[in-house]
């Protein structure tokens, strides 16, 4: 579908949901309920929000005007990451808004539309714009954070899971930004640093006697060093303990570097506050780490490598359950933070939402994003009002499912009994009333 078109129909679409406007709880509108800006929840420092694409962008409206805005004199400032504006600014608003999440300190950003060649014909685009979540992850330079929604009647695969497992994977260099040839026969591969003073160090690989592949992978050390403070900050944050696992005892100097550079920081800023905390820092090899996550009861955060990492959170996702209860954080290193939802931009679904037809998206990880940032801004603004409010929004999503109100992806997978299936708009709006429960019971 021609983008242009798209745009349009999503305006008319949206004009008539805001023409027959939703009622809240007990059949009132939120405007008859005599909520105004004198009784909402204040805010001192704006968050940054960054608007997204397809259902997402169309959820992302529904939950700030019906879960967010009734209550919370809500302050953003506002940055359009849809694929047309990204075009539109030759992918300005992008940096814009990842700068703007290092000065504001919190952000929470809608899931987005990463272009490929047909996203680029779809929309005629100038050209095929990187990654949003790539470019604001290198200029926050972050680490990734993922975690489960844990709701009762959505029960892990795995037995013994009680609590929520957190991945963060480091999200540079090793396999994503290697080097590599196809050895066509007969030779030598050896690895060559040249420093710049011309002097250089060398490696033996392979005395190939035959056709074969080689590799090179690198990292840094400041990325590392980045990578392993975001996760005991977060650590800290959560209260949680930390694991890490490589591979040192075979790759004696390459993964032997990553479990140093740990080691080495904690030890010297973070062992005294762990202990504080109550919490450890836990290594062990990547394997021994895999068979002890798969019998543990969770409550962790497991910290990967690159590669490891790429895996071990789809495999976790699925465990658990379903992407659409994953949140995601990013953390830098100074204690800045971006939150989002760990899926995409459903584009299925907008499809039929285009075409008038229903949809059950599903806006768990969105409302967990949003709630995320707002409780971070409330921490960091010493806003106790805000705070509860986050909580009763998320008490609020869960009980929803759990009282057996869901989107059909949980339908599919949920253990409960006499479950009913809502609409995208009918599902927020159970939220909202199980929310105005909270609210006032506070
Ligand atoms: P996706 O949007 O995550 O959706 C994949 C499928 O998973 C959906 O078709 C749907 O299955 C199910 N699903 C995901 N989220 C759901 C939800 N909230 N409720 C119900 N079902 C849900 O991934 P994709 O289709 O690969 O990517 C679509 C676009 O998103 C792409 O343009 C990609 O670039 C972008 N993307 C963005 C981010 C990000 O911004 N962080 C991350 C990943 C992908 P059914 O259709 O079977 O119902
Ligand atoms: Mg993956």
């Amino acid at each position: 579908m021609a983008a242009a078109q798209a745009e349009k129909v999503t305006d008319q679409a949206l004009r008539l949901r805001v023409a027959a406007k939703p009622t809240g709880a007990k059949g009132l509108s939120y405007q008859d309920k005599g909520v105004n800006a004198l009784n909402k929840i204040a805010m001192k420092t704006p968050l940054v929000e960054m608007d997204g694409d397809e259902m997402t962008r169309i959820l992302w409206k529904m939950i700030k005007e019906d879960l967010i805005l009734p209550y919370v004199d809500l302050k953003t400032e506002y940055y359009d990451l849809g694929l047309k504006n990204r075009d539109e600014t030759d992918d300005a608003v992008t940096t814009a808004s990842a700068k703007a999440a290092l000065r504001l300190g919190v952000a929470v950003k809608c899931a987005t539309i990463t272009p490929n060649a047909d996203r680029v014909r779809e929309y005629g685009l100038k050209q095929m714009w990187k990654s949003p979540n790539g470019t604001i992850r290198a200029i926050m330079d972050g680490t990734v954070f993922r975690r489960p929604i844990i709701v009762r009647g959505i029960e892990p695969n795995v037995r013994t899971w009680k609590k929520p497992i957190t991945i963060a994977r480091h999200a540079y260099g090793d396999v994503y930004k290697n080097a590599e040839i196809v050895v066509p026969g007969k030779g030598k591969a050896e690895l060559v640093f040249t420093a710049e003073d011309g002097t250089q160090i060398r490696e033996l690989i392979q005395e190939f006697d035959g056709p074969g592949v080689i590799q090179g992978w690198h990292n840094l050390d400041r990325s590392i060093e980045s990578f392993a403070r975001s996760c005991f900050e977060y650590a800290l944050d959560e209260k949680q303990d930390l694991w890490f696992a490589t591979k040192d005892t075979i790759s004696k100097r390459y993964d032997a570097k990553f479990r140093e550079v740990f080691d080495r920081i904690y030890e010297n800023e973070y062992l005294e506050r762990f202990k504080k905390a109550g919490i450890c820092y836990f290594y062990t090899l990547i394997d021994d780490a895999v068979a002890r996550v798969m019998k543990s009861e969770g409550g962790f955060i497991w910290a990967c490598k690159n590669y490891d990492g790429d895996v071990m959170s789809d495999m976790l996702s699925s465990a658990f359950g379903s992407l659409a209860m994953m949140t995601s954080v990013l953390v830098n290193p100074d204690g800045k933070y971006e939150y989002e939802a760990a899926h995409g931009t459903v584009q299925r679904h907008y499809y039929r939402y285009l075409k008038g037809e229903e949809t059950s998206t599903n806006s768990v990880a969105t409302i967990f994003a949003w709630t995320g940032a707002l409780r971070k801004r409330a921490q960091l603004d010493a806003l106790k009002d805000l705070e509860q409010f986050a909580d009763a929004l998320e008490r609020a999503v869960i009980r929803t499912i759990e009282e057996g109100e869901m989107t059909k992806d949980l339908v599919l997978l949920t253990s409960l009994d006499h479950v009913k299936a809502l609409n995208s708009e009918e599902f927020i709006l159970a939220i909202r009333k199980r929310l105005e429960e909270e609210w006032n019971g506070i």
